[in-house]
């Protein structure tokens, strides 16, 4: 049995499969916890030095072999994996509209590799992809069971090719951070998706619709990143004492939003993202992709909501999709 702390563990693995790009606590433990805890909205978070509960979930007590719905959300800062405030119990609310699923998929924004992979692993390993976060943090476990075989079974109808299957990575935040609210006993097994970097937008698309029969199998199919998200920004307006949202960001929030109602799937994955304001949402594409896959996943024929809405840190927002047929 390794005596490593969690957070060592996390990052030697990190180091072995040569992943760059995890969030920081960039303000060191003490600052990312008061950033976390200032810059929130309405509600007023318990932080205590333990690991915060989840509340047990009574609501998706049903299952289903219907047509599941797809979920984005909007997963923000790892402190949402551990204070109760508006934003997890949003997290733990989005499964009142969601029938017990059989399994998830998640397409998380901090797997983004040189290629599409799955995970493998019978039991994945609850990865601690932040650095300077509080030490509860990384104490967090998420024991929810894998499922190889629906690992392969993607990976065929995804056209991958046979070592496309791994049990180096296993559920990083983006996944566990909201899941540990939606399914607190974490009994639904959980698989992820990577992004592979070198696809093009429409790819990311198109890789999004083979995921769509998945859904008439009780699958729940989740993408988590964020409609608008400038770390850069967000610390910068922490150290200046100016929380509010941009223009860029509310405005750029807005358009998606006004997309997905249109179902748009042109501008979606059109040049507009290359824009003043896209740009300055996404500095960098990881937190935009897991949106192409949700929405590809949806079709016509589901109704569109936004089951969490608002900004954290000033400028990244924390919508939430729920496409349901
Ligand atoms: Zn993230």
């Amino acid at each position: 049995m390794s005596q490593d702390p969690p957070h060592k563990k996390s990052s030697e693995l990190l180091a072995k499969v040569g992943r760059r790009d995890v969030m920081l606590g960039l303000l060191g433990a003490p600052a990312a916890l008061a950033m976390a805890c200032q810059s929130k909205t309405p509600s007023n978070p318990v932080v205590t030095n333990q690991t915060s509960l989840p509340r047990e979930n009574t609501m998706s007590t049903s299952t289903s072999s219907s047509r599941m719905p797809v979920l984005f959300v909007g997963h923000g800062s790892p402190m949402n994996s551990f204070l109760d405030n508006e934003w997890s119990q949003g997290f733990a609310d989005l499964t009142k509209d969601v029938p017990q699923p059989k399994a998830i998929v998640v397409i998380s924004a901090h797997w983004y590799l040189d290629g599409s992979y799955l995970t493998g692993n019978e039991h994945p390993e609850t990865i601690h992809d932040f650095y300077g976060f509080p030490k509860p943090l990384y104490e967090i476990q998420y024991p929810a069971p894998g499922s190889p075989d629906l690992a392969r079974k993607i990976r065929t109808m995804l056209e991958l090719s046979q070592d496309s299957v791994r049990t180096d990575w296993g559920l990083d935040h983006g996944t566990w951070s909201v899941l540990r609210w939606m399914y607190p006993d974490a009994k639904v097994p959980v698989l992820q998706l990577s992004l592979n970097r070198h696809l093009s937008l429409q790819q990311h698309f198109d890789l999004g619709r083979s995921l769509a029969p998945l859904r008439d199998e009780g699958i729940l199919i989740v993408g988590s990143g964020n409609i608008v998200h400038n770390l850069r920004d967000a610390i910068s307006r922490r150290r200046t004492d100016t929380p509010q949202t941009p223009d860029w960001a509310a405005s750029f929030d807005r358009d998606v939003t006004s997309i997905l109602q249109q179902r748009d799937s042109e501008k979606l994955v059109g040049d507009w993202i290359k824009e003043r304001n896209g740009q300055l949402s996404h500095p960098t594409p990881d937190h935009w992709l897991p949106m192409l896959y949700t929405y590809a996943a949806s079709s016509e024929q589901d109704q569109v909501s936004f089951p969490i809405e608002g900004f954290d840190l000033g400028s990244i927002s924390m919508r939430s999709v729920l496409w349901k047929g």
